[in-house]
Protein backbone atom coordinates (compact mmCIF):
# COMPACT_ATOMS: atom_id res chain seq x y z
CA UNK A 1 0.00 0.00 0.00
CA UNK A 2 1.52 2.73 -1.31
CA UNK A 3 0.78 5.14 1.94
CA UNK A 4 3.32 2.88 3.65
CA UNK A 5 5.70 3.52 1.55
CA UNK A 6 8.45 6.27 1.44
CA UNK A 7 8.92 8.35 -2.08
CA UNK A 8 11.82 6.15 -2.48
CA UNK A 9 10.34 2.77 -1.79
CA UNK A 10 7.20 4.15 -3.80
CA UNK A 11 9.37 4.85 -7.37
CA UNK A 12 10.79 1.23 -6.75
CA UNK A 13 7.20 0.17 -7.00
CA UNK A 14 5.94 1.88 -9.92
CA UNK A 15 8.79 1.20 -12.47
CA UNK A 16 8.12 -2.09 -11.19
CA UNK A 17 4.49 -2.35 -12.77
CA UNK A 18 1.92 -0.98 -15.27
CA UNK A 19 -0.79 -1.72 -13.00
CA UNK A 20 -2.47 0.51 -10.15
CA UNK A 21 -5.34 -0.31 -7.74
CA UNK A 22 -7.73 1.84 -6.83
CA UNK A 23 -10.06 1.02 -3.53
CA UNK A 24 -12.94 2.97 -3.64
CA UNK A 25 -15.76 2.39 -0.87
CA UNK A 26 -18.22 4.29 0.73
CA UNK A 27 -19.32 5.20 4.10
CA UNK A 28 -22.99 4.73 4.11
CA UNK A 29 -25.28 2.97 5.77
CA UNK A 30 -25.49 -0.74 5.71
CA UNK A 31 -28.57 -1.91 7.58
CA UNK A 32 -28.44 -1.95 11.66
CA UNK A 33 -26.03 -4.95 11.93
CA UNK A 34 -23.18 -3.95 9.57
CA UNK A 35 -20.42 -0.71 9.80
CA UNK A 36 -20.81 2.35 7.70
CA UNK A 37 -17.32 1.57 6.49
CA UNK A 38 -18.06 -1.94 4.69
CA UNK A 39 -17.92 -0.98 1.19
CA UNK A 40 -14.71 0.91 1.95
CA UNK A 41 -13.53 -2.40 4.18
CA UNK A 42 -14.35 -4.88 1.39
CA UNK A 43 -12.98 -3.06 -0.96
CA UNK A 44 -9.45 -1.99 0.56
CA UNK A 45 -9.20 -6.25 1.71
CA UNK A 46 -9.72 -7.64 -1.72
CA UNK A 47 -7.30 -4.64 -3.27
CA UNK A 48 -4.75 -5.15 -0.61
CA UNK A 49 -4.46 -9.02 -1.31
CA UNK A 50 -4.92 -8.83 -4.91
CA UNK A 51 -1.81 -5.93 -4.53
CA UNK A 52 -0.16 -8.48 -2.51
CA UNK A 53 -0.40 -11.46 -4.70
CA UNK A 54 1.21 -9.25 -7.47
CA UNK A 55 2.86 -6.49 -8.19
CA UNK A 56 0.20 -3.93 -8.72
CA UNK A 57 0.67 -1.32 -6.53
CA UNK A 58 -2.58 -0.38 -4.19
CA UNK A 59 -3.70 3.64 -3.47
CA UNK A 60 -5.31 4.20 -0.22
CA UNK A 61 -8.72 3.71 0.34
CA UNK A 62 -11.06 6.55 -1.05
CA UNK A 63 -14.03 6.33 1.79
CA UNK A 64 -16.35 8.36 0.57
CA UNK A 65 -18.70 7.91 -2.47
CA UNK A 66 -21.67 8.61 -4.11
CA UNK A 67 -24.24 7.29 -1.62
CA UNK A 68 -27.12 10.11 -1.21
CA UNK A 69 -29.59 7.92 -1.72
CA UNK A 70 -29.01 6.26 1.62
CA UNK A 71 -28.71 9.85 3.48
CA UNK A 72 -31.84 9.13 5.84
CA UNK A 73 -29.65 7.22 7.92
CA UNK A 74 -27.28 8.35 10.59
CA UNK A 75 -23.71 8.93 9.68
CA UNK A 76 -24.08 8.78 5.93
CA UNK A 77 -21.63 10.74 3.75
CA UNK A 78 -21.64 11.48 0.30
CA UNK A 79 -20.82 13.99 -2.29
CA UNK A 80 -22.19 14.62 -6.10
CA UNK A 81 -21.41 11.89 -9.01
CA UNK A 82 -19.95 15.26 -10.06
CA UNK A 83 -17.67 15.97 -7.69
CA UNK A 84 -16.69 12.06 -7.88
CA UNK A 85 -15.79 11.95 -10.79
CA UNK A 86 -13.47 14.74 -11.22
CA UNK A 87 -11.73 13.55 -7.84
CA UNK A 88 -11.17 9.85 -9.20
CA UNK A 89 -10.06 11.09 -12.65
CA UNK A 90 -7.83 12.97 -11.23
CA UNK A 91 -6.36 10.33 -9.04
CA UNK A 92 -6.29 8.46 -12.15
CA UNK A 93 -4.26 10.80 -13.96
CA UNK A 94 -1.61 11.35 -10.86
CA UNK A 95 -0.55 7.77 -11.51
CA UNK A 96 0.15 8.11 -15.13
CA UNK A 97 2.23 10.80 -14.09
CA UNK A 98 3.99 8.61 -12.25
CA UNK A 99 4.54 5.91 -14.70
CA UNK A 100 1.24 3.69 -14.22
CA UNK A 101 -1.06 4.03 -17.23
CA UNK A 102 -3.11 0.91 -16.60
CA UNK A 103 -5.92 1.06 -13.34
CA UNK A 104 -8.38 -0.89 -11.62
CA UNK A 105 -10.76 0.56 -9.53
CA UNK A 106 -11.41 -1.98 -6.94
CA UNK A 107 -15.14 -0.97 -6.29
CA UNK A 108 -17.02 -1.71 -3.18
CA UNK A 109 -20.11 0.10 -3.63
CA UNK A 110 -22.57 -0.07 -6.25
CA UNK A 111 -23.65 3.53 -6.39
CA UNK A 112 -20.36 4.61 -7.44
CA UNK A 113 -20.21 2.29 -11.15
CA UNK A 114 -21.89 4.66 -12.93
CA UNK A 115 -19.41 7.65 -12.86
CA UNK A 116 -16.39 5.01 -12.49
CA UNK A 117 -17.38 3.74 -16.06
CA UNK A 118 -17.75 7.33 -17.43
CA UNK A 119 -14.35 8.22 -16.23
CA UNK A 120 -12.88 4.82 -17.54
CA UNK A 121 -14.31 5.73 -20.97
CA UNK A 122 -12.65 9.17 -20.31
CA UNK A 123 -9.46 8.23 -19.58
CA UNK A 124 -8.94 5.70 -22.17
CA UNK A 125 -9.12 8.77 -24.76
CA UNK A 126 -6.21 10.03 -22.91
CA UNK A 127 -4.74 6.07 -23.06
CA UNK A 128 -5.06 5.91 -19.51
CA UNK A 129 -6.72 2.27 -19.36
CA UNK A 130 -8.85 2.00 -16.09
CA UNK A 131 -11.05 -1.25 -15.71
CA UNK A 132 -13.70 -1.03 -12.81
CA UNK A 133 -13.60 -4.20 -11.05
CA UNK A 134 -16.80 -5.57 -8.32
CA UNK A 135 -16.66 -8.52 -6.26
CA UNK A 136 -20.30 -9.56 -6.52
CA UNK A 137 -21.18 -9.13 -10.20
CA UNK A 138 -19.30 -11.37 -11.96
CA UNK A 139 -20.91 -14.37 -13.40
CA UNK A 140 -18.78 -16.71 -11.12
CA UNK A 141 -19.26 -15.01 -8.24
CA UNK A 142 -23.18 -14.46 -8.78
CA UNK A 143 -23.32 -18.95 -9.23
CA UNK A 144 -21.44 -18.96 -5.87
CA UNK A 145 -23.99 -16.42 -4.12
CA UNK A 146 -26.75 -18.55 -5.35
CA UNK A 147 -24.86 -21.61 -4.23
CA UNK A 148 -24.43 -20.23 -0.63
CA UNK A 149 -27.60 -17.73 -0.10
CA UNK A 150 -31.58 -18.33 -0.45
CA UNK A 151 -32.21 -15.04 -0.71
CA UNK A 152 -29.85 -13.12 -3.72
CA UNK A 153 -29.69 -9.57 -3.69
CA UNK A 154 -26.43 -7.38 -1.88
CA UNK A 155 -27.14 -4.30 0.23
CA UNK A 156 -26.84 -5.28 3.66
CA UNK A 157 -28.27 -8.71 3.26
CA UNK A 158 -26.75 -12.21 4.01
CA UNK A 159 -23.94 -11.43 1.13
CA UNK A 160 -22.78 -8.29 2.56
CA UNK A 161 -22.87 -9.61 5.97
CA UNK A 162 -20.94 -12.60 5.71
CA UNK A 163 -18.51 -10.97 3.94
CA UNK A 164 -18.16 -8.42 6.67
CA UNK A 165 -18.31 -11.62 9.31
CA UNK A 166 -15.12 -12.82 6.96
CA UNK A 167 -12.91 -9.38 7.37
CA UNK A 168 -14.13 -7.63 10.36
CA UNK A 169 -16.39 -9.85 12.44
CA UNK A 170 -16.18 -7.25 14.87
CA UNK A 171 -18.03 -5.34 13.78
CA UNK A 172 -20.95 -7.08 13.06
CA UNK A 173 -23.90 -6.80 15.15
CA UNK A 174 -25.32 -9.93 15.08
CA UNK A 175 -28.05 -8.88 17.53
CA UNK A 176 -29.48 -6.41 15.22
CA UNK A 177 -29.60 -9.02 12.89
CA UNK A 178 -33.56 -10.06 13.13
CA UNK A 179 -34.55 -6.14 12.88
CA UNK A 180 -32.24 -5.53 9.77
CA UNK A 181 -34.91 -8.55 8.36
CA UNK A 182 -37.42 -6.84 9.91
CA UNK A 183 -39.56 -5.18 6.42
CA UNK A 184 -36.73 -5.59 4.55
CA UNK A 185 -37.20 -5.72 0.74
CA UNK A 186 -36.30 -8.42 -1.54
CA UNK A 187 -34.73 -6.50 -4.25
CA UNK A 188 -32.32 -3.02 -3.88
CA UNK A 189 -35.23 -0.31 -4.94
CA UNK A 190 -38.93 -0.83 -6.69
CA UNK A 191 -39.45 -1.66 -9.96
CA UNK A 192 -42.48 -0.73 -12.02
CA UNK A 193 -43.69 -2.17 -15.03
CA UNK A 194 -40.47 -2.57 -15.90
CA UNK A 195 -38.85 0.91 -14.74
CA UNK A 196 -37.04 1.42 -11.74
CA UNK A 197 -37.95 4.48 -9.61
CA UNK A 198 -35.24 6.98 -8.21
CA UNK A 199 -36.37 6.63 -4.89
CA UNK A 200 -34.22 6.43 -1.89
CA UNK A 201 -33.54 3.22 0.67
CA UNK A 202 -35.58 4.15 3.03
CA UNK A 203 -38.38 4.81 0.25
CA UNK A 204 -38.65 0.70 0.66
CA UNK A 205 -36.37 -0.52 3.29
CA UNK A 206 -36.99 0.97 7.34
CA UNK A 207 -33.78 -0.56 8.17
CA UNK A 208 -31.72 0.20 5.08
CA UNK A 209 -31.11 -3.28 4.86
CA UNK A 210 -32.33 -5.90 2.01
CA UNK A 211 -32.72 -9.20 2.11
CA UNK A 212 -31.69 -11.57 5.38
CA UNK A 213 -28.75 -11.51 7.29
CA UNK A 214 -29.92 -13.96 9.08
CA UNK A 215 -28.17 -16.70 6.63
CA UNK A 216 -24.79 -14.85 6.93
CA UNK A 217 -21.76 -16.67 8.46
CA UNK A 218 -17.82 -15.99 7.75
CA UNK A 219 -17.56 -19.19 6.43
CA UNK A 220 -19.44 -17.99 3.17
CA UNK A 221 -17.74 -14.41 3.30
CA UNK A 222 -14.30 -15.99 3.35
CA UNK A 223 -15.62 -18.11 -0.01
CA UNK A 224 -17.01 -15.30 -1.24
CA UNK A 225 -13.73 -13.70 -0.64
CA UNK A 226 -11.75 -16.01 -2.19
CA UNK A 227 -14.13 -16.53 -5.65
CA UNK A 228 -13.19 -12.55 -6.00
CA UNK A 229 -9.70 -12.12 -4.53
CA UNK A 230 -9.00 -14.85 -7.77
CA UNK A 231 -10.93 -13.05 -10.28
CA UNK A 232 -9.12 -9.68 -9.06
CA UNK A 233 -5.95 -11.26 -9.88
CA UNK A 234 -6.52 -12.96 -13.01
CA UNK A 235 -7.83 -8.90 -13.94
CA UNK A 236 -4.50 -7.54 -12.89
CA UNK A 237 -2.74 -10.32 -14.50
CA UNK A 238 -4.39 -9.78 -17.93
CA UNK A 239 -3.77 -5.73 -17.78
CA UNK A 240 -0.34 -6.42 -17.03
CA UNK A 241 0.00 -8.25 -20.32
CA UNK A 242 -2.46 -6.93 -22.51
CA UNK A 243 -1.18 -5.10 -25.38
CA UNK A 244 -1.31 -1.33 -26.60
CA UNK A 245 -3.10 -2.38 -29.79
CA UNK A 246 -5.87 -4.16 -27.17
CA UNK A 247 -6.66 -1.18 -25.04
CA UNK A 248 -6.31 2.02 -27.05
CA UNK A 249 -9.12 3.50 -29.22
CA UNK A 250 -9.44 2.19 -32.27
CA UNK A 251 -9.46 4.32 -35.81
CA UNK A 252 -12.04 4.77 -37.77
CA UNK A 253 -12.85 1.74 -39.80
CA UNK A 254 -11.33 1.45 -43.84
ZN1 LIG B 1 -22.41 -2.15 0.55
Amino acid sequence: MIENCSWKKAKEKFKATRVALIPVGATEQHGPQLPLGTDSFTAQALAESGANKTNAICTPVIPIGVSAHHRHFWGTLWVSPEAFRHYMYEIARNLSYHGVRRVIFVNGHGGNFPALQEISRTLRLERIHAVVFQWWTSPSSIALQSKLFQHKGTHAGGMETSIVLAIRPELVDKDSYDEAAKGAPATFGIVKHGSQLPLDTIDFSPSGATLDPREATAEKGKQLFAESEENLVNLIRWLETASDDELDPKPHPN
